[in-house]
């Protein structure tokens, strides 16, 4: 076997694919690499335990959000130097090459709105969710439910008041553990958003149909490739090596530190109308803080107004596609943990 899986990088062979796939390398210190597909490299550590954790580390479900893609080419190629060698299985999935050779979010639809239930239109995007959720279910069947880890990585698209957030989707299994966050808080996430809403992201899939330990990670503003600066982000790659680093039987340490802010989404605000309009303009940072009753949109007549104390407002978009979200409500919440669950303090 070759000891080399890319003629380049990880990113490279994604973007412009030239070997065959399935196709593995293992290396001297024991780690196996298989490319199982375009964009999609499995990674084996030396040995696989019981106490090991099965993470699924995502970018590029929307194509022009570059910093994470950056970051996990880095981490492959660390791996493949043998400079990194992980303790887990890894699952490094670059979602949608395609987008990102066009440098936009996405080409028919929003990708990270096709990972629910319901039935949807064909298109490219849906092809890549529809093979994805195979690829988990590759990844993680036979595997214990509470070894599940998934970070969907992301960037937003205007500046934001905290400069990298994550959002908690909802789930009826426990997923979010005491360690899950602790890793967040080690990464430097400044805040994190909790929702109790179903949705139809990724990491929504991965915690409701897998119970796994997921969130959408925002890591910053959006780039073009190379145009990002990984000192931004270099606490949130730290720990990221730890994590992958860390000897399963040990618990990722848990922090004291309580400097991540927490909030609650209040509700969603969808787009109805052909005229939508948003009554801000683009340079608005996320979770800006607006007075009950202030005016947020116009859709069609109706005028939307903040409906609570304390709202901030979250991924405020006036282009989505009409009945898709425009925008989150979200408030500060306190916070606690039950049986090592963070909980909303009532
Ligand atoms: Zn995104």
């Amino acid at each position: 076997m070759a000891n080399k899986l890319f003629a380049s990088s990880f990113l490279q062979e994604t973007l412009y694919p030239s070997i065959s796939t399935p196709r593995s390398v293992s290396f001297s210190n024991g780690v196996t690499m298989t490319l199982l597909q375009r964009g999609v490299l499995q990674v084996s550590p030396p040995v696989v335990r019981d106490s090991c954790k099965h993470i699924v580390l995502s970018s590029a479900v929307h194509g022009n959000e570059t910093a994470p893609i950056e970051l996990l080419d880095e981490l492959v190629r660390l791996i493949s130097e043998q400079k990194l060698t992980p303790e887990h299985p890894l699952l490094f999935v670059i979602a949608h090459p395609q987008s990102i050779l066009e440098e936009t979010r996405f080409i028919e639809t929003n990708l990270n709105r096709l990972f629910g239930h319901q039935h949807y239109p064909d298109s490219l995007e849906l092809t890549i969710a529809c093979n994805l959720k195979e690829q988990i279910k590759q990844f993680w069947q036979d595997t214990a439910i509470q070894s599940r880890w998934h970070l969907d990585m992301h960037c937003s698209i205007r500046a934001s008041k905290h400069y990298t957030f994550a959002i908690s989707p909802q789930s009826s299994y426990p997923t979010r553990d005491k360690e899950f966050v602790s890793f967040m808080l080690q990464g430097g996430i400044e805040a994190l958003l909790l929702s109790e809403e179903a949705s139809s992201t990724f990491s929504w899939f991965s915690a409701s149909e897998w119970g796994a330990q997921a969130a959408t990670f925002e890591l910053g503003q959006v780039a073009q490739l190379g145009c990002n600066d990984p000192q931004k982000l270099t606490s949130f790659s730290q720990a990221l090596m730890e994590l992958i680093q860390l000897n399963p039987d040990q618990q990722h340490e848990e922090t004291q530190d309580s400097s991540m802010i927490f909030y609650q989404v209040h509700e969603s605000i969808y787009r109805e109308n052909e005229q939508f309009e948003l009554c801000f303009d683009d340079a608005l940072a996320n979770f800006s803080h607006f007075g009950l009753g202030e005016p947020l949109a116009k859709d069609g007549q109706r005028v939307l107004t903040m409906p609570i104390e304390q709202g901030r407002v979250v991924f405020p978009n006036a282009n989505v596609e009409r009945s898709q979200r425009a925008a989150l409500i979200v408030k500060p919440c306190a916070t606690h943990y039950v049986d090592k669950q963070l909980k909303v303090c009532d």
